[in-house]
């Protein structure tokens, strides 16, 4: 069954696009990013990952590691495939660059959370790739993983809202904490575009007790 899928939906590798897999044997070593510049996520001041001191009054989350840039069009071709194609062998080559930034999430936190997603995206997808994501940071970095959101109704004041709105837009993702919530969480997510998701699940997280909280995503575009 699964060589008669492979003939009708043939897969091609990413970096040369020879046919057979999404990485073949020749590009799999050279994948990967060694240059993920560090900077603010949301003004991109140079120097580190964390946000800056201009930024942070407006936003909840500490600061931002990313895998790979979106730019780069393997990576952004891999999570299309992965996330809406939903071949999930896609995942490979992006559990390795995943793995590879683990060192760079030691010492930053107690507990890596995946973002959760609403119920019925779920089912009509059929996994949850942040869980996906949080999985495979929690064991190459050996920080456990902590179920510590969850979806549900959130209520954020009036004037927060318009004061976060203006750095990372409309908080339309809904949040509630699980506790116990850890001191120091590392939120994963996929991608990093406005940052709304990770900030408002650092905001629940921070709300319900946690101290520090930085997201983690494969790609920043
Ligand atoms: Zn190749
Ligand atoms: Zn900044």
């Amino acid at each position: 069954m699964a060589r008669v899928l492979d003939l009708l939906f043939p897969r091609f590798c990413v970096a040369c696009h020879a046919e057979g897999s999404y990485l073949c044997e020749k590009c799999s070593p050279a994948f990967s990013f060694e240059t993920v510049p560090a900077t603010c996520p949301f003004c991109h001041t140079s120097g580190s990952r964390s946000v800056c001191a201009d930024c942070a009054p407006q936003v909840a989350i500490d600061g931002l590691i990313y895998a790979a840039p979106y730019a780069d069009r393997r990576v952004r071709d891999l999570i299309h495939q992965w996330k809406f194609v939903g071949d999930r062998d896609a995942f490979e080559p992006l559990g390795k660059i995943i793995a590879s930034r683990a060192s760079f999430v030691l010492g930053l936190a107690d507990a890596i959370v995946p973002v959760p997603l609403s119920t019925r995206r779920e089912r009509s997808r059929g996994f949850n790739q942040a869980h996906w994501i949080a999985e495979m940071l929690s064991d190459a970095s050996g920080i456990p993983l902590v179920h510590a959101l969850t979806r549900g109704v959130h209520t954020t004041p009036r004037s927060q809202v318009d004061r976060l709105k203006r750095l990372v837009g409309d908080l339309d993702h809904v949040f509630a904490p699980r506790p116990p919530i850890p001191e120091r969480v590392m939120v994963c997510d996929d991608v990093f575009t406005s940052g709304s998701t990770l900030d408002a699940a650092a905001k629940v997280l921070k709300e319900a007790g946690a101290k520090e909280a930085w997201g983690f995503v494969i790609a920043k575009s």
